[in-house]
């Protein structure tokens, strides 16, 4: 484990105790969650270092089927699916090609869409199968983290992170790294849970998006803004993922409960999306489309 003296975003050093949560992954840890008493930044703190939190991983994956999967494979296996497309259309309408960069890209399925539009595609992916899968069955440039640093500056046309920044170990320094491969009319794509939202309040210290401890930081509007600005980004565009609110509902009833709960779920979701609607609370997953300032 380590402990963080400095806050992320503004750099101060005193934090307050925002929530106890337990771990996400079926351990029997608790885990607290700090906010900036200057900037109200949320992050995990302590929190297990780079080698520790591997372990952590290997136990969500090997859980999905009592935890992460929690409407079954095949309406997994759909959901999956239709996201990918949307998030092909939703590039697809801010850039037609060049060349294009996911982060933390699983098994290439996203890049090889646009791999078959004649988009330029690199992936950086930690998991070691997921990687072969994506250069062996998939055939695409998917590399390790570390190599990231060794493209050109102001390489790529567009920069994916789909739910990925939250998990970063190294945030200012991985954010000063993107903004130089970047190029200056390039688009970066972040989508992040939203630990702000009427779901999140709601099911608190259960709430999926949380996701102890892989995820390190809880992102509201203020804190993503403020920490892209810290970076010579502005965001231009906050884009609402409306199925996450029902997604994350079911999966917080299941961590509250131990057992599915689709009906409150839904009227959570759905209560969820109507306050994010009337701009009382943001959404419960949203997507930030974002440009360097130049
Ligand atoms: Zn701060």
């Amino acid at each position: 484990m380590e402990t963080l003296t400095h806050c992320f975003v503004c750099e101060k050093e005193k934090f307050t105790n925002y929530l106890e949560c337990n771990s996400f992954v079926g351990t029997n840890e608790q885990f607290t969650i700090v906010a900036c008493e200057e900037c109200g930044f949320c992050f995990l703190n302590p929190r297990p270092d780079k080698e520790g939190i591997k372990s952590y991983r290997s136990l969500q994956n090997t859980n999905s089927e009592s935890k992460n999967n929690v409407l079954g494979n095949k309406v997994d296996l759909f959901i999956k699916k239709r996201r990918i497309k949307k998030r092909f259309k939703l590039v697809s309408r801010i850039k037609k090609s060049g060349k294009i960069l996911e982060i933390g890209c699983s098994n290439g399925e996203l890049l090889s869409i646009f791999k078959k539009h004649n988009w330029e595609t690199v992936g950086i992916e930690k998991n070691p199968e997921e990687r072969k899968y994506a250069q062996n069955s998939l055939n695409l440039d998917v590399r390790e983290e570390e190599e990231l640093v060794k493209f050109e500056e102001h390489f790529f046309d567009v920069i994916m992170l789909w739910h990925v920044l939250e998990k970063v170990h190294d945030l200012n320094k991985f954010l000063t790294t993107i903004f130089q491969k970047i190029k200056p009319d390039g688009v970066l794509i972040i989508s992040l849970p939203m630990c702000e939202s009427y779901d999140a309040v709601l099911y608190n210290k259960f709430w999926a998006g949380f996701n102890l401890p892989m995820n390190l930081y809880h992102f509201t509007e203020d804190s993503i803004k403020a920490l892209m600005k810290k970076h010579s980004f502005e965001i231009k565009k906050i884009i609402p993922i409306k199925s996450d609110s029902f997604y994350m509902s079911a999966k917080s009833e299941k961590h509250r409960l131990n057992k599915n709960n689709f009906l409150k779920a839904f009227r959570v979701g759905s209560l969820s999306n109507r306050m994010a609607k009337l701009k009382i609370s943001p959404y419960s997953s949203q997507i930030f489309i974002i440009k360097p300032q130049n």
